[in-house]
């Protein structure tokens, strides 16, 4: 699966991208991820990515040409691909819909910056508008990596366990895991749940299924 993300910081993420899972995935060829410089689409000499509100207001708006001509640069026509803008105000982004997006050979994100993107790009260029929560970030960047890191994870390969899938948080809705617990038993008195140190294998599932979190 392909990953592009437009941003005006194209080394923003770099090291995010480089190491641990989604590096090793990268290096292995499992996914690509792409970071574009938006200045790359557009045309004057000082590469204008903004320009102020029309009607007056606060703050610089992004421009709509260069997100355009990105965006169709980066779309290929035998790809099943589809374009999701950052934002604010968006669709709140969830395990489920990480696990849709594995239909796409292609993701292309936008991020925002300054007050935000002309609305045209949402209208006309964007397939959704996606948020990470209901709070206010400066630029769109980790939510694009938010949303990556959680697609990528499901991707067969890229995780070294994909049991693990099945038994993680979200894997059944509004379900959170068990608890997890590893050496020593005991720590400043704190103690491991018996149980899981019991060996009995019927006994724990049972554990595990009874302490999962219901959200
Ligand atoms: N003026 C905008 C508003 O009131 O919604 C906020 C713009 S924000 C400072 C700049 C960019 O950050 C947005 O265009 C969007 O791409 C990104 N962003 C901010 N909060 C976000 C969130 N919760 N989820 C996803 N992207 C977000």
């Amino acid at each position: 699966m392909k990953f592009d993300i437009i941003t005006i910081f194209p080394h923003i993420l770099d090291s995010y991208f480089k190491e641990g899972i989604l590096g090793r995935a990268v290096e292995n060829k499992k996914i690509e991820i792409k970071l574009h410089n938006l200045r790359k689409w557009t045309a004057d000499k000082h590469r204008t990515v903004d320009d102020s509100p029309y009607g007056g207001g606060a703050g610089m708006i992004m421009k709509v040409e260069p997100l355009a001509k990105a965006v169709k640069s980066l779309k290929k026509s035998k790809e099943k691909t589809r374009v999701i803008l950052l934002s604010a105000g968006g669709k709140i982004f969830n395990q489920k819909k990480a696990g849709q997006y594995l239909k796409y050979d292609r993701l292309i994100f936008i991020c925002g910056r300054y007050e935000g993107v002309d609305q045209r790009v949402a209208d006309y260029i964007c397939d959704e508008e996606i948020s990470i929560g209901r709070y206010v970030l400066t630029g769109g960047e980790l939510g694009a990596a938010a949303v990556v890191d959680s697609v990528a994870r499901l991707i067969p390969g890229v995780l070294g366990n994909e049991e693990s899938l099945n038994e993680e948080s979200f894997a059944k809705k509004g379900v959170a895991e068990y608890p997890q617990y590893t050496k020593p038993e005991e720590f400043n008195g704190w103690k491991v749940p018996a149980v899981l140190l019991s060996g009995n294998h019927q006994k724990i599932k049972q554990w595990k299924g009874k302490n999962k979190k219901t959200l």
